[in-house]
């Protein structure tokens, strides 16, 4: 008999991340629902922020998602592979002598630079036809794009746009996710003001925390990344997105202390005993940041140990972390279980502030080593 090779893998691995791709997609419909007026585009860059680009674009595109968004050629020409139909933009454009692999491969460059525009121009001069390429403009990210000065230069110039055949005019919000911050309401104006000088073009300002700023942010694309993937997009408490993972992290070790003592390195933990102590199969490196276990003392991180509350005590070690499971029943957790170290208990949003973060560098820090199961509507 051919052993079935997938629950061999799940038997072997220490820590497993469960995908739930319809969660995704779910995601996407209520972005959808709350931008009637724009595109909702996704953003798939870094490896859908280590979720995996491949299936979650492929979710995404039968969900009805068209046009999808990389940092790098080379994301843009695996993705390629994934979705040969979609619309696929490269945030960082092309790299000087790459014009042509980007039209080789259906891939839109998004011009960030003065220099990106004119190589683009001259490629499109080669070519003999016009080349379609979204223009970053800076409204006040100070990060990419051209400047108003920049921009109008080029507009006057009527055989570079129409050898660029700007295919979308984009910006960038840098305060979104503080809907007060004055910064908002001058991009916007910023933008609309680039929006004017090239009309018939679509415009993209949003990501994800824009979307929730409400129709003036929404213009004909939106860019949401994070929200896709669960991150709470909003200042509120209450995060209006699915969550999409699950981590699960096999107990190694269930230890009874019946007296206190101090756990893991640097002897930081002191637990009191008697207790129920188990250490699981996960750490540092495999994106479960040491910074998530140094704060412990302030912000309390729990786990779902098979429904108990289980709490994170002393630092995280390369490779283990260790839980108080004092309140699960005796007996109930053995070597071989798991408990869910992102899940009920544990938001990504929540495990970020504790390691003193952002859910976005948590995402893209899960390691290579987990274990990841694609699910399609299994509760994370
Ligand atoms: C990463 C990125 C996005 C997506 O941002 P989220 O906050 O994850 O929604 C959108 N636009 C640009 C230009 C980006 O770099």
């Amino acid at each position: 008999m051919v052993s079935a090779p997938v629950p061999a893998a799940l038997a072997r691995a220490g820590a497993v991340l469960t995908i739930d791709l319809a969660a995704v997609a779910a995601n996407w419909r209520s972005l959808v629902a709350r931008a009637p007026g724009a595109e909702v585009s996704a953003v798939v860059k870094a490896d859908a922020y280590g979720l995996g680009a491949a299936p979650v674009a492929r979710a995404l595109a039968a969900a009805g998602c068209k046009t999808f968004f990389v940092a790098h050629l080379e994301e843009g020409a695996a993705l390629r592979d994934a979705l040969p139909e979609a619309r696929i933009f490269v945030l960082h454009g092309p790299n000087p002598g790459t014009e042509a692999e980007f039209a080789a491969f259906g891939l839109i460059p998004v011009l960030n630079d003065i220099v990106q525009v004119k190589n683009w121009a001259a490629f499109a001069k080669a070519c003999g036809a016009a080349q379609p390429a979204a223009i970053q403009v800076d409204t006040g990210m100070t990060r990419l794009g051209l400047s108003r000065a920049e921009f109008d230069a080029l507009t006057a110039d009527k055989t570079a746009i129409a050898a660029i055949a700007p295919a979308l005019l984009m910006s960038h919000f840098a305060c979104a996710d503080t809907p007060a911050h004055p910064q908002n309401a001058q991009q916007i104006e910023r933008f609309s003001g680039f929006v004017r000088s090239l009309p018939g073009v679509k415009a993209a300002l949003s990501a994800s925390s824009g979307i929730f700023l409400g129709p003036a942010a929404h213009f004909g694309l939106v860019r949401p990344g994070i929200a896709l993937y669960g991150g709470n997009p909003t200042e509120a408490a209450e995060n209006p997105m699915k969550p999409v993972i699950r981590l699960s992290a096999r107990v190694v070790h269930v230890q009874d202390i019946d007296a206190p003592q101090r756990v893991g390195y640097g002897a930081t933990y002191a637990a009191p005993g008697p207790g129920r102590l188990a250490t699981v199969a996960i750490g540092y490196a495999d994106g479960f940041l040491r910074s998530i276990g140094t704060g412990a003392a302030e912000t309390p991180v729990f786990a779902d140990a098979k429904g108990a509350k289980a709490r994170l005590v002393g630092r995280i070690s390369m490779d283990l972390a260790t839980y108080d499971i004092g309140a699960a029943p005796a007996g109930s957790i053995v070597p071989g279980d798991t408990i869910d170290v992102i899940g009920k208990y544990a938001s990504i949003d929540g495990l970020a502030k504790a390691g003193g973060t952002i859910s976005y560098e948590l995402l893209t820090r899960l390691g290579p080593r987990l274990h990841r199961i694609y699910t399609n509507g299994a509760a994370p």
